[in-house]
């Protein structure tokens, strides 16, 4: 097994995660209500390796929505689907510099990248976009659900509901992109930003996350099924960008500090790959000022000085 004496190791985890237990700094997101009604004690830690092995403590069978932890499923989806030219036609690869809802292009007049609102809302144009959204909605749910090997996945409607009715920046970056020319002939906007809500408004636990991340630990073929869901170069690129760019204004201090792909989303939810060998659900809806979870962040800090999982240890 990829991880040997597995209970000693989940211990060293279960230390970490009381440790950071009573943290109770930072705060909860309040742009809808239904965010800012989740309770800031919630703390949940799942780990899933790429054999299977499973270790979960806290709350960790509670749903939450994932937010921009949609952003890399669905970009893989999109590569997986259509190839990395196809994609990259309409997205770049580089950190914007920028929050994640600015309103800016990067080199060409495209977006900066699949991780950020902008290149997030082209990168859901793409797909499927022959077909009516009711399709498109089933299939992304359906892929998301194997890739999480089955485990549960769900949709608020009351989280989708009050992201399209507060959600004045991304209408405003909407008809940006659709002034600069960044969505393919035929796109409907309005349909385009429903979806992009939909699929931040679906529902994860710790449990389900964490099988989505060991699938992208294990090249794209869920650990507890075998199901081979995402090709080699989807999930190669997908954790190529979430390594630069998938926590929002705190990345570059991310890929140093910690040294692994992830991606935070303002629900609490950091998704963190250690590939070859597993991934991690971390959620806590206690976030700083850049939108990340605290918890989330100094769990992952102090697994880095206890484990050496940074991609630059063992050099
Ligand atoms: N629904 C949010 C938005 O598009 C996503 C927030 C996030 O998790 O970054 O603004």
């Amino acid at each position: 097994l990829v991880i040997p004496e597995f209970g000693r190791f989940t211990q060293m985890l279960d230390d970490i995660y009381w440790r950071l237990k009573d943290r109770m700094d930072g705060k909860v997101a309040d742009y809808i209500p239904q965010l800012s009604r989740v309770s800031p004690e919630n703390w949940g830690v799942t780990v899933c390796s790429v054999d299977g092995q499973r270790h979960s403590i806290g709350d960790t069978s509670s749903p939450f929505c994932v937010q921009s932890v949609s952003k890399p499923l669905n970009y893989a989806i999109a590569i997986n689907d259509l190839g990395p030219d196809a994609v990259h036609q309409y997205t770049g690869h580089e950190p914007s510099g920028e929050s994640f809802n600015e309103i800016k292009l990067g080199l060409n007049n495209k977006p900066h990248n699949p991780m950020i609102n902008a290149g997030a809302i082209v990168v859901t144009s793409l797909l499927k976009n022959k077909e009516k959204l009711a399709d498109r909605f089933d299939y992304i749910k359906k892929q998301y659900e194997r890739i999480a090997g089955g485990e549960y996945i769900g949709f608020n409607n009351a989280v989708f509901l009050s992201e399209r009715e507060s959600a004045d920046r991304n209408y405003a970056l909407g008809y940006y992109l659709k002034e600069n020319k960044c969505f393919p002939e035929g796109v409907n906007l309005s349909e385009t930003l429903d979806f992009y809500f939909q699929l931040c408004s679906c529902d994860v636990t710790c449990e389900s996350a964490s099988v989505i991340a060991a699938t992208l630990a294990n090249g794209g073929i869920c650990p507890i099924t075998g199901d081979k869901i995402l090709s080699a170069v989807s999930v190669r690129n997908t954790l190529s960008l979430m390594h630069s760019c998938g926590m929002y204004d705190y990345s570059g201090q991310w890929a140093f500090n910690v040294g692994l792909p992830a991606k935070s989303g303002v629900s609490g939810l950091i998704l963190v790959v250690v590939p070859n060998v597993m991934g991690l659900a971390l959620w806590s809806p206690l976030l700083d000022r850049h939108g990340n979870s605290i918890r989330g962040i100094s769990f992952s800090e102090e697994l880095i000085r206890t484990f050496n999982f940074h991609n630059y240890d063992n050099l």
